[in-house]
């Protein structure tokens, strides 16, 4: 049974007799996915096949090969989990004249004379965009279930939340209704004869930036999430608290990619780590981030329409910005002078360097890395800017809720609160090297970043 606080109707049409199609987005993954088991229910219980259906958009704010090419890796095994339990999977590559995924989605339900269909949750705009024009034109009901938020978002808040503090308090009332296993999706009575998707096909039709290359260090897919999981919860977990602010440690968890594509559930990982018999400090730590702050940037997202511009801040960190926007800066770079790592700091361009090369910056160096960009670019807005494309073009966790409430906390003070006014920052919290040489070694870090 799955918490009907999960779900929402998005439109009123009335059931068919017909495959029931799971309309997969944001969360691609088999197992742990309330969305997928849903679908499964309404297919045992209307006695009708199952399906999975996954629109591939032609682009997707700006995202480059490099993750379309982790993305489409998780697919490909997707499809293989799937058909070991006689469940269909069909991909619907749309081409930029094909009227987004929304379109390609109803014409496909049409064609295949669909009963019903069910998707997952994302509060981006886009995704809110394709769910509206299928709903709109849908002949038969388009349910939606959150997947992702082990506290579904409308259910933990009505509001955007000015902080941790006030959100914190939601989250944990309902966290034990939530935060319970779910049954596994099991195989279908009958075989799916659906044609195999020609991957090879997929990935040379591709129109997406080819020039940010695919990263190496980290396997994608669903079952390489769970392998991922169970290597950090045994080997870092125990000294989370201990080390997550040292960049030479690597002592966070790497799940951020996989989180973000969906190829793991965050309600599976609190389970999993909540089971451990790591220390409690390292434990609530590490949930912290992953329960109230993930779900904290969600909430952003779906309760501030600017969320990913400037106009989206905190209304006395703009005009606190801007009191200060004529400041002289120590520096002042172009977006291509902060994408090729050619300031003058060698610390923010080894973080840069990291971005580049391995589609990650480590969690603290991220907020140092944000923070000067703010420092030397001509105006606030500017930095907004720069900040989040960079991150959307280059880290392969881009284009998350957690990106732009990241982007937004570091530059425009969101969620977070006024601090002491100095130059340029005015009451946005300060961050320099000093502090991070404090915190670890800086010089290992860069040389690090040097020698690839
Ligand atoms: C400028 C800036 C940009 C960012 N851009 C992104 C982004 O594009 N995508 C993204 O997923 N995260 C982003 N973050 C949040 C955070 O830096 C990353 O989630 C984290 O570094 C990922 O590494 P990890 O999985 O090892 O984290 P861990 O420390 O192991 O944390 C576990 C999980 O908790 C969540 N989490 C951790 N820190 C935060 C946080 N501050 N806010 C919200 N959730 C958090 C993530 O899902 C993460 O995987 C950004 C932060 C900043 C300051």
């Amino acid at each position: 049974m799955i918490d009907p606080r999960c779900i929402s109707r998005l439109n009123e049409a009335e059931e068919k007799r017909g495959p029931v199609i799971y309309w997969m987005s944001r969360d691609q993954r088999v197992q742990h996915n309330r969305a997928l088991l849903f679908a499964q229910m309404k297919a045992k219980a209307l006695g009708q096949p199952l399906r999975v259906v996954f629109t591939l958009a032609s682009s997707f704010i700006g995202a480059t090969y490099r993750q379309y090419h982790f993305m489409l890796e998780g697919l490909r095994e997707i499809e293989l989990l799937l058909g070991e339990m006689n469940i269909g999977f069909v991909l619907l590559q749309c081409s930029p004249q094909s009227g987004g995924p929304g379109k390609e989605l109803e014409g496909y339900a049409g064609s295949s004379g669909a009963g019903c269909v069910v998707t997952d949750y994302s509060p981006l705009r886009i995704s809110r965009q394709w769910k509206q024009q299928a709903a709109a034109s849908l002949k038969v009901p388009l349910y939606e279930v959150d997947a992702h938020n082990i506290v579904p978002c409308h259910a933990a808040s009505g509001k955007q939340e000015y902080a941790a503090r006030t959100f914190r308090p939601k989250i944990n009332r309902l966290l034990g209704e939530f935060l319970q296993p779910l049954q596994a999706v099991e195989a279908m009575p009958h075989r799916a004869e659906l044609q195999k998707v020609n991957w090879r096909e997929v990935f040379a039709n591709l129109s997406v930036d080819r020039t940010v290359e695919p990263i190496d260090w980290l396997k994608p897919g669903e079952r390489a999430a769970g392998e991922h999981l169970r290597r950090f919860i045994s080997e870092k977990l125990p000294r989370y608290s201990e080390l997550r602010n040292d960049p030479t440690a690597e002592g966070t968890s790497l799940l951020s990619a996989y989180l973000h594509f969906g190829q793991l559930s965050a309600a599976q990982v609190a389970l999993e780590v909540q089971s451990s018999g790591a220390p409690e400090e390292s434990k609530a730590a590490f949930l912290e981030e992953l329960i109230v702050r993930r779900e904290l940037s969600d909430n952003y997202c779906a309760h501030q329409e600017q969320y990913d511009a400037y106009e989206g801040l905190p209304g006395w960190a703009r005009q606190s910005l801007e009191q200060h926007s004529l400041d002289p800066r120590e520096a002042l770079y172009s977006p291509q002078e902060f994408e090729t790592a050619a300031t003058h700091d060698r610390l923010w361009n080894a973080a840069q360097k990291e971005l580049l090369h391995t589609g990650r910056i480590h969690g603290y160096m991220r907020m140092y890395w944000a923070k000067k960009i703010l420092e030397w670019s001509p105006s606030p807005r500017e930095a907004f800017e720069t900040a989040l494309w960079l991150n959307d073009r280059y880290a392969l966790d881009g284009r998350d809720p957690n990106g732009y409430s990241g982007v937004a906390w570091s530059i425009g003070g969101l969620h977070d609160r006024p601090w002491f006014e100095r130059p340029v920052y005015g009451k946005i919290r300060y961050m320099n090297a000093s502090g991070c040489r404090r915190k670890f070694n800086v010089e290992r870090y860069i040389a690090k970043q040097e020698t690839g």
